[in-house]
């Protein structure tokens, strides 16, 4: 793999199944690389608080747990990315997730002369997805992910990094069945993305299953910029 030479012009796919961590490495990321985070499902859940058509239509398809079709999907992302300055790095988060979103992603940037820098591959057993999915809150204001106190076992309440204190809640695709489902259509339809990106050198697997601050430092290894740290 290349030497990643600017960091702040990095362009990065945070890749792995739900409740691997992505959401988590993201903002961690973010703070410390300075590019945008660009996370498709926060952009399908900002439309559905909105209302808006493209939100309604997802709606459906994101409490089963199933993908929203590609028509709606690929124009929402590449817009956010085709709309940005030139030099601007940017990380995915849930994009893509099939094969014909990864060539539509890679079409959209040759044609601005730019390529993905770097895939990180998060990986986790389904049995502890499961389990933190069924643990898992956000916050409705900024997205972050919180889980139930590992004591008591109570939900939080409001989250502590937002000015007026966010509301919490539980997603409504964090149930079983929805969970069930995701975990089927990421082995059947996302998991292949990871050969379309290993054959091109810039795939790097990571484990997620350890602390924040682990798979935080296996990220930065990845990107080589731990020494920085
Ligand atoms: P996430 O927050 O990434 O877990 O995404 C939540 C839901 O949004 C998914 O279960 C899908 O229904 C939808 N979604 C997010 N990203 C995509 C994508 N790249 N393609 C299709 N559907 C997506």
């Amino acid at each position: 793999m290349t030497a990643i030479q600017n960091a702040g012009s990095l362009r990065l796919i945070l890749f792995g199944p739900p409740g691997a961590g992505k959401g988590t490495q993201a903002q961690l990321l973010k703070e410390r690389l300075e590019i945008d985070h660009i996370s498709s499902g926060d952009l399908f859940r900002h439309h559905l608080s909105n209302g808006t058509e493209l939100g309604e239509l997802a709606r459906g398809y994101m409490n089963r747990g199933d993908l929203v079709p590609d028509e709606v999907t690929i124009g929402m992302v590449l817009d956010r990315i085709t709309t940005m300055p030139d030099g601007q790095g940017f990380m995915l988060d849930g994009f893509p997730r099939n094969t014909n979103q990864a060539k539509a992603l890679d079409d959209a940037l040759a044609q601005r002369g730019q390529r993905i820098d770097r895939v990180l591959h998060i990986k986790v057993a389904d049995n502890e997805l499961i389990r933190r999915l069924s643990n898992r809150y956000i916050c409705r204001n900024c997205q972050k992910p919180f889980t139930r106190d590992p004591v008591s076992g109570d939900a939080p309440r409001r989250c502590d990094d937002c000015a007026d204190g966010g509301d919490i809640y539980q997603r409504d695709d964090d149930t079983p069945d929805a969970v069930a489902n995701r975990l089927t259509v990421y082995h059947a339809e996302t998991a292949p993305v990871l050969d379309f990106y290993r054959e091109s050198g810039i795939l790097a697997d990571i484990r997620g299953d350890s602390t924040v601050e682990s798979v935080n430092r296996l990220a930065l290894d990845a990107l080589g910029l731990t020494s920085e740290v």
